[in-house]
């Protein structure tokens, strides 16, 4: 899980940075972080005893340690960096193609086969393959709702979390998916800044988990959608 301390955002691990050990959080691990930021640095994650690489990028006022692309089945599988090799997960159709993350700038370029913005008398939605259960419609291109599974992804909501046990509403959602959107480049604009995600309500006296008259909980990914 990302765990964020001192402006540092980063899988809760221990990484080597210029030859010392730190887990996130400690005395000196924000300093270590920006130093090798500014020293084009990457961190390993000591997950396993030879390390794996990982990257800095800049994130807001802080930092956030990212693993470097395409190497999540690299980490061992209790590490919070761990995924699944691409190739079985079908990001691997779109890795490097509808996605292409560059770690010199901590950018994850997309490739959005549909509109950004609504035109009058057309659609923001894609006429075709809009509604596939793939992440990709085209391969090279990803659809809605292959962007939203993509955001779902990383913002960890995929898997379960200690912490989340009662606490994992739509607010919190809501932030790790607006926190997954950083860095995200769609159409040679921020996606942050095009991304619409309902906020969360309630109403006063209503029952907590009625989703018309609380808070929404565990709402279906499609609920979340794009203006621009
Ligand atoms: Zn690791």
């Amino acid at each position: 899980m990302e765990t964020s301390a001192h402006g540092i955002t980063a899988p809760s691990a221990v990484y080597e940075i210029a030859g010392r050990r730190f887990e996130i959080g400690t005395r000196g691990f924000a300093e270590a972080i920006a130093d090798s930021h500014a020293a084009h640095q990457r961190p390993r994650c000591m997950c396993l005893v030879e390390g794996i690489e990982m990257y800095v990028a800049r994130l807001g006022d802080g930092y956030i340690v990212k693993r470097m692309p395409d190497t999540g089945s690299h980490h061992a599988p209790d590490c919070p960096s761990y995924e699944p090799p691409a190739e079985s997960s079908g990001l691997g159709q779109v890795l490097g193609s509808a996605i292409t993350e560059d770690p010199t700038t901590g950018e994850t370029t997309l490739k959005l086969d549909f509109s950004m913005s609504k035109i009058s008398g057309r659609t923001a939605m894609p006429t075709a393959g809009g509604h596939s259960d793939s992440v990709a419609s085209s391969g090279t291109k990803l659809s809605l709702r292959g962007l939203l599974h993509y955001l779902w992804d990383q913002a960890e909501l995929t898997r379960w979390q200690p912490g989340f046990a009662g606490r994992r509403t739509w607010s919190t959602v809501r932030k790790h998916l607006l926190q997954a959107a950083e860095n995200k480049i769609a159409r040679g604009d921020s996606l942050r800044m095009c991304l619409y995600i309902p906020e969360a309500f309630s109403v006063p006296g209503g029952h907590p988990n009625s989703p018309t008259h609380g808070h929404l909980k565990f709402p279906h990914p499609d609920c979340a959608s794009m203006r621009c």
